[in-house]
């Protein structure tokens, strides 16, 4: 574990089963407006509603495609398709999710 960044290894030791999600991102990803703290807060919190209540969080993905323009017929294959990758499900959300 030597290479592992600091924010990894408190995580794991700390974290559980959302750990592994929480820190793998690529820097490319980080908004940066946003300061890692809050960054990381937020990511945390996507996480937690991505597993405990995915059926809603589809939801908010099917509402950022409609606010697009696409159709439910359009955006179904595209929300399918984030919801079976579960990181990449994490990294839409805190791109587009506005909510808060
Ligand atoms: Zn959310």
């Amino acid at each position: 574990m030597g290479l592992s960044p600091p924010l990894l290894t408190s995580g794991s030791r700390s974290g559980g089963v959302e750990s592994p999600f929480l820190f793998l991102l690529p820097c490319s990803l980080l908004p940066a407006p946003l300061p890692l703290l809050q960054y990381i807060s937020e990511r945390r919190r996507e996480f937690r509603e991505v597993s405990e209540m995915p059926g809603e969080e589809a939801q908010e993905v099917a509402e950022i495609f409609r606010a697009y323009g696409l159709s439910d017929e359009q955006s179904m294959p595209l929300v399918k398709a984030i919801e079976a990758n579960p990181i990449q499900w994490i990294n839409f959300m805190m791109r587009f999710d506005i909510s808060a």
